[in-house]
C-alpha cells in the first residue's frame, strides 16, 4: 500500500466513490499502474482485468478476502473467510479466438470488456437487452456463405454456443465461489466482484486513514497533507504516542 501512497489511494477514492461499481475497479487499476493508460484497462477481456485486481488485492490488503453473504435457504448471514488464490483462473489467449462455426454460419467475435460492458449499461437497463447489445459488441463479423449477417440475425442455439465460447475462452471473466451455509447445510455459489471487494477494503481503510489523519492533526496540529506523507508505520507510532 506504501509503494502506492497514502496521497494516491485517497485521490483515487474521492474521484471514485460516486462512480459505478466498473469505472471504480478502472479507477484503481489507473491509480495503481498509471504507466498502463487508462483506456487499456477498459479494453482488456474482464478474466485479465480481475486478475490485476485480485494482484492489486494482495499488495494493498493481503491475500484474505472477508466474504459476508446471505445463506439462499434459511437467510443465514455467512461469514467465510477466502484468500485471493482461490480466485485464480487460467488466463484467457491473447490472441484473438477462432471463428465459430455452426450450421453453415461462421463468427469472427472477441471477448467483452469493461468498455463493452459500460457501454451497455448506460445504453439500457433492461437485462435481456443488455445480453444482445452486449453480444453485438462483441460479434465482429457474421456470415452464411457469401452473405453478412447482422448480430440479432443469428439463430439462438449459435447464441448460447457463443456464450459458452466466451465463457470458456476466459474462465475468469465470472469468478465464482462456492459455499455451504453451516446452519442448514445448503450448498450454493455467489459471483465474487473482486473489483466491489477491493474498493470496499478501501472505503474501510480511508476511514481508518481519515481517524488517524484526525488524531494526529489534533494532537500535532499538523495539516492533512504533511500526515499523509508520513510513512504509516511512522504514522502507528506517533499514534500510538498520543494514545498512551
Ligand atoms: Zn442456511
Amino acid at each position: 500500500m506504501e509503494a502506492l501512497g497514502a496521497q494516491r489511494l485517497l485521490q483515487c477514492w474521492d474521484g471514485a466513490r460516486d462512480e459505478h461499481p466498473l469505472r471504480r475497479a478502472l479507477a484503481l487499476l489507473d491509480a495503481a499502474w498509471p504507466e498502463v493508460g487508462a483506456a487499456r484497462w477498459g479494453a482488456l477481456p474482464l478474466g485479465a482485468r480481475d486478475a490485476r485486481l485480485i494482484a492489486l488485492h494482495e499488495a494493498l490488503f493481503g491475500t484474505a478476502l472477508e466474504t459476508r453473504v446471505d445463506c439462499p435457504a434459511c437467510g443465514a448471514e455467512l461469514e467465510t473467510p477466502l484468500s485471493t488464490g482461490e480466485l485464480a483462473t487460467p488466463p484467457a489467449p491473447a490472441d484473438d479466438p477462432p471463428p465459430l462455426v455452426e450450421d453453415g454460419i461462421a463468427v469472427e467475435w472477441r471477448l467483452p470488456t469493461s468498455d463493452d460492458l459500460l457501454a451497455v449499461l448506460e445504453a439500457d437497463d433492461d437485462a435481456a437487452d443488455a445480453a444482445e447489445r452486449l453480444l453485438a459488441r462483441c460479434v465482429r463479423a457474421a456470415r452464411r456463405g457469401d452473405a453478412a449477417l447482422a448480430p440479432q440475425e443469428l439463430p439462438e442455439p449459435l447464441i448460447e454456443r457463443l456464450q459458452q465460447a466466451m465463457a470458456e475462452r476466459d474462465p475468469g471473466a465470472d469468478l465464482r465461489i462456492a459455499l455451504a451455509c453451516p446452519a442448514c447445510g445448503q450448498a450454493f455459489e455467489r459471483r465474487f466482484d473482486i473489483g466491489s471487494h477491493l474498493f470496499g477494503a478501501l472505503d474501510d481503510w480511508t476511514e481508518r486513514l481519515l481517524d488517524e489523519v484526525h488524531a494526529l492533526a489534533s494532537a500535532y496540529g499538523w495539516s492533512e497533507a504533511e500526515i499523509l506523507a508520513l510513512p504509516a508505520a511512522r504514522r502507528r507510532h506517533y499514534l500510538a504516542r498520543i494514545q498512551a
